[in-house]
């Protein structure tokens, strides 16, 4: 996601997508204090409702695969890609936005 101080690429998405700096970050060309727009809130919440949404196809999709024998905790892992799509998307329909809170240390 861009940075809308400088116009340069604000953060890597592997960086991005390990979690809290998706939210809450400071760009790594110009250290402005950046959040996630509303865009991605939205996004992100319409993931999480696919992702519940898809919970009950789980065991199904499972047995398609042919892993019915596999931990049921591995099985939430097919649950992987609809996660993906949604941060992918919410990766580049999203931005940020300059947080008024500035941060000046470097
Ligand atoms: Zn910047």
């Amino acid at each position: 996601m861009k940075c809308p101080s400088c116009r340069i690429k604000a953060i890597n998405f592997i960086t991005w997508a390990q979690g809290l700096s998706a939210f809450k970050t400071n760009c790594s060309n110009c250290n402005t204090a950046l959040k996630a727009n509303a865009l991605v809130y939205v996004i992100l919440l319409f993931t999480l409702i696919a992702t519940f949404s898809f919970f009950p196809y789980v065991e199904g999709v499972v047995g398609y695969l042919g892993l019915s024998d596999i931990n049921s905790k591995l099985k939430v892992f097919v649950l992987i890609p609809v996660i993906l799509l949604g941060a992918a998307l919410a990766w580049f329909f999203g931005g940020y936005k300059i947080s008024k809170k500035q941060s000046y240390s470097k």
